[in-house]
């Protein structure tokens, strides 16, 4: 069913098959985290989320996405998203943001972790930790009966308070049985703006914050989104639903 404002309501069987989508999800990132370390590069990251992928029986969302190579996003130190996987080699001290999507009975999850390599500077502890929040603090405001801009304003707010940037190039969204649906959830503006949230839209929410200014570049790649400052950045993000009494976590 759609609404005026193109936001898919999802019906309790298309939750039912989106909650387990996510769980699948959460533990192949979990899987995978676990097994990050300092010499690895983040091909054989992408390999090893491959594995955890097909171990499940799911489908990697990425894969082919506009000819995405990998499997995963894997966006190291001043890397803000969409990481190419490649030769970049992991060293203690860095930090490596993994976002991985799946299809699962035609339906799409996508999460994504940001993670230190053994032991990182209080200064990016301090970013992952606020990231991490930011968007607790936005999933926090993603219920009936608030608007859109909500949840940007959380995020926005929760993350400028603490002295960071949001990047504003890029956004969250819709999912479902597509990758991205209707609406962009942006990271930043004012509150109470934009269609109000109704129970059973299901979003990906996801800021992504640096240390140093906003601004973005896309590498000659053409994939990956670097810092133009070359400071570090920092990327999570949750599939949720909204429910009754606020928002379920999906990928959690
Ligand atoms: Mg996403």
């Amino acid at each position: 069913m759609k609404t005026d404002s193109s936001i898919i309501i999802k019906t309790p069987q298309e939750l039912a098959i989106l909650r387990e989508a996510g769980g699948i999800l959460a533990s192949i990132i979990s899987e995978v985290k676990c097994s990050l370390k300092s010499g690895m590069t983040t091909q054989e990251i992408d390999e090893k989320v491959e594995a955890a992928i097909v171990e499940r029986d799911v489908i990697p969302a990425f894969k082919g996405y506009r000819g995405f190579p990998g499997c995963a996003c894997l966006s190291v130190n001043e890397e803000v998203v969409h990481g190419v996987p490649g030769g970049r080699v992991l060293a203690d001290g860095d930090i490596i943001s993994v976002d991985v999507g799946i299809i699962y009975k035609g339906y799409y999850s996508d999460t994504a972790t940001t993670v230190g390599i053994g032991k990182i500077g209080q200064n990016l502890e301090k970013l992952l930790s606020v990231t991490s929040e930011a968007l607790y603090k936005g999933i926090e405001q993603a219920r009936a009966g608030n608007h859109l801009s909500d949840i940007s304003h959380a995020v926005q707010t929760y993350a400028e308070d603490r002295d960071f940037s949001i990047v504003r190039d890029f956004v969250g969204h819709g999912i479902g049985k597509n990758l991205h649906e209707d609406p962009e959830i942006p990271n930043f503006g004012d509150p109470h703006k934009g269609p109000v949230l109704k129970e059973g839209m299901v979003f990906a929410i996801e800021p992504m914050i640096n240390i140093g200014a906003a601004a973005t570049r896309i590498l000659e790649d053409g994939w990956t989104v670097v810092a133009k400052d070359g400071k570090h950045s920092a990327h999570f993000e949750h599939t949720i639903a909204i429910g009754e009494d606020g928002a379920e976590i999906l990928t959690k």
